[in-house]
């Protein structure tokens, strides 16, 4: 295997996050400059990009202007977990979303797959979630000024959903492609019998765009109803397509059938940007413990090297992604695990585990 493709230089971001952020963040490196290696890629340049609590106590604010700019001159970057939660409360929005949304990075796309190897509540768990990442109820999302939740007064609270065709119709579009290299089935998931307007329009959308991949099975369910077939007979589903909080609800039960939320990867994409962040939040009760799974970052990061791979077609990247998949799995089928999979491994010794393995296929 030669340099990446044509030998194009490969420029990428790195937001360590909080709480545990650091810490998986600095694992996926590792990772990702092994494999890059061992796939005879030329070595990512890697861009530090001040994001969360640190840029609050060096910059004044958790999303520098400069890391936006820093950001827009990468192939893509590598998202660490943030605790937004735990700031002052003016800087209180979640940052990630912010970054969403400044690049549209409309399609969240969560797979989850069980690994052999690891104990899992679903051992046939085969699936991947399409979740529209633009709009819907989230409050930082869906208004062009001012916030999606109000209070008219002390004792009432509003919040606007916004659903529009367009987005409905962009994100039907990306699990009817990706159902088409998987085993050809979509499921949209609404909930239209309470909310007619917003959740029928999405689903009728969805239904719409179904008509230009007629080899791919289609059907629909109320996302309650998912959530409980989900834990009956989650090998049923192939690509769940649903909108913003309820697949970012649904994309937690599944990684939890899967294995644990530790392992469970997502990217964010347009078609022309995409950024790397796993599933889990920033975990603040294992900040600093060298406890943390990393696994959920390093499939991210794989799934951001397809990614590119596929638009620079890069047979190389490619290559070093399935040899990350393929190293994690081979750590757990060797017994070796974090503590939140019953393991004994530390993060730092999970990590090497994988980076020594990178190298043997
Ligand atoms: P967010 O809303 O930001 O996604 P959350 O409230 O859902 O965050 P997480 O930070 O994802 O919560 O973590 C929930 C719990 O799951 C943590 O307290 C931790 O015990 C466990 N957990 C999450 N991520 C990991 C990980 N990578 N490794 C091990 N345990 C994890």
């Amino acid at each position: 295997m030669g340099e990446t493709g044509s030998g194009q230089r490969l420029r990428l971001g790195l937001v360590d996050g909080d709480g545990i952020g650091p810490e998986v963040v600095g694992s996926a490196r590792r990772v990702v400059d092994e494999a890059l290696s061992a796939a005879g890629c030329r070595a990512a340049e890697w861009v530090a990009l001040p994001m969360g609590r640190r840029a609050i106590d060096e910059f004044g604010t958790a999303l520098p202007e400069s890391t936006l700019d820093g950001m827009a001159e990468t192939d893509g970057w590598i998202l660490g977990p943030h605790d937004n939660a735990a700031y002052p409360p003016q800087h209180r929005s979640a940052p990630g979303g912010a970054v969403r949304r400044h690049f549209g990075l409309h399609a969240n796309i969560r797979p989850v797959q069980a690994i052999p190897g690891i104990r899992s509540v679903a051992p046939d768990i085969d699936l991947v979630i399409v979740r529209e990442n633009s709009e819907g109820f989230y409050a930082d999302r869906n208004m062009a000024v001012g916030s999606g939740e109000f209070c008219p007064t002390p004792d009432i609270a509003l919040s606007v959903g916004l659903v529009t065709r367009a987005a409905c119709e962009r994100i039907a579009h990306e699990a009817f492609r990706l159902a088409a290299t998987r085993r050809r089935q979509v499921t949209i998931v609404h909930k239209a019998n309470v909310l007619p307007l917003t959740m029928g329009l999405f689903r009728d959308a969805c239904y719409q765009v179904a008509r230009e991949y007629p080899d791919i099975r289609v059907d629909d369910e109320h996302v309650d109803a998912t959530a409980a077939h989900l834990v009956r007979a989650p090998g049923d589903f192939d690509v769940l397509v649903t909108e913003n909080l309820f697949g970012d609800i649904l994309s937690d039960l599944a990684a939890q059938l899967g294995g644990s939320l530790g392992t469970a990867a997502s990217l964010n994409c347009s078609a022309t940007r995409a950024m790397a962040q796993a599933v889990h939040g920033a975990a603040p009760d294992l900040a600093g413990r060298n406890r943390a799974n990393p696994v959920a970052l390093h499939r991210s990061a794989a799934m951001l090297l397809r990614w590119l791979a596929g638009r620079r077609a890069d047979p190389g990247l490619a290559q070093a992604a399935d040899r990350i998949d393929r190293a994690v799995a081979a750590t757990f089928a060797a017994g070796i695990a974090t503590a939140d999979l019953g393991g004994l491994a530390s993060t730092s010794e999970f990590t090497e585990q994988v980076t020594a393995r990178v190298h043997k296929w």
